[in-house]
């Protein structure tokens, strides 16, 4: 599947098949609402719950609904479309590029090489995995990738990253156990330099004793990266577990504080019912979810697209009329 440049035919359906989940068990309540005839008060409770069920946060779906209201639907047809719009809005508000990946937005201009991204969040939201993907997607493009095991807080961490590099064929620079983070990442990005690579793509660590050691190091690495290429991380990505629910809107407040995260990869939508986590990600960070993981393959990996997204988790309506 191509990750940049926008959505295809295989995208769509790889976010749809992640989000048979969240579909049923949420928003298949809501595809009854949008095929009876009348818009009760009822309806408008029962769009509330689902949403909110679906991890949306509370002020998003009460914000979502009173737009929605104020629009004066008259049909459940004409709710299920004001509905989609209001949802798509949001993903859409947010979505503006901030950092900068090869291929996003399809037009923009080629940023200086080699281009670098920090992947930030906690252990076990799919990091690793993320840049193993990432870096095969970028292979696929015809990119040289080097990777930089900068969580090296954890020595598992390493040599899963350096399993990933063997397997796909990319190059991994990393240091022991231990090793100053962004001694890694200066390494990875003279090394991709002087190598003539592309994209340099750095690993993180994601459990430090508190707050304020994830602050200093995340920013240790930013002021390193400065230093050495006149600019900060082309992209900050932010790697989220989507079954997290709300918890993962407290991690995700915590990076986007201390590590100016510019983008969000929103892992595991194919292993819950909560993918209404994107829109509190949107409104409430004003973060745009760059890709969603769809499962356990090398290749799971989608482009975000606020309207497939929103279409597949309102489900086709023709569907549920029989
Ligand atoms: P890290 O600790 O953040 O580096 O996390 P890993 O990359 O090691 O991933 C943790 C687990 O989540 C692994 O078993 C991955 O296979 C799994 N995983 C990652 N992304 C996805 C996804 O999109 N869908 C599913 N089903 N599993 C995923």
């Amino acid at each position: 599947m191509r990750l940049f440049g926008g959505r295809s035919k295989e995208s769509e359906a790889a976010t749809d098949q992640a989000l048979e989940r969240t579909r049923r068990s949420f928003f298949g309540r809501v595809a009854g609402l949008f095929t009876s005839s009348d818009i009760t008060e009822e309806t408008w409770e029962s769009l509330e719950e689902v949403l909110i069920g679906a991890d949306a946060g509370v002020q998003t779906a009460l914000e979502v609904l009173d737009r929605v209201r104020a629009r004066r639907p008259r049909r459940s047809d004409e709710l299920r479309t004001m509905l989609a719009e209001e949802l798509t809005a949001i993903l859409q508000a947010a979505s503006a590029p901030r950092g900068r990946l090869w291929g996003l937005p399809a037009d923009a201009p080629e940023p200086e090489r080699p281009l670098i991204v920090l992947v930030v969040g906690v252990n076990g939201s799919g990091k690793t995995t993320a840049i193993g993907r990432l870096a095969h997607a970028y292979q696929q493009e015809g990119r040289r990738v080097m990777a930089a095991a900068g969580d090296t807080f954890r020595a598992a961490a390493i040599d899963q990253l350096q399993e990933w590099g063997r397997r796909l064929d990319f190059d991994v620079v990393a240091q022991g156990p231990g090793a100053d983070p962004a001694a890694v990442a200066y390494d990875a990005i003279e090394a991709a330099r002087a190598r003539g690579h592309d994209v340099v793509l750095i690993d993180t660590a994601g459990r430090l004793q508190n707050k304020q050691n994830l602050m200093d190091e995340l920013s240790k690495v930013r002021r390193v990266i400065e230093r050495h290429v006149d600019r900060g991380p082309d992209e900050v990505l932010l790697v989220l577990d989507a079954s997290t629910g709300q918890n993962g809107l407290s991690q995700a407040q915590a990076f986007a504080e201390s590590a100016q995260v510019t983008s969000v990869m929103l892992t595991k939508l194919d292993g819950t019912a909560k993918g209404g986590i994107v829109f509190a990600i949107a409104r409430e960070f004003g973060l745009p979810v760059r890709f969603v993981g769809t499962g356990q393959r090398e290749g799971d990996l989608a482009p975000f697209d606020p309207d497939t997204f929103v279409q597949s988790l309102l489900g086709d309506p023709a569907a549920t009329e029989a």
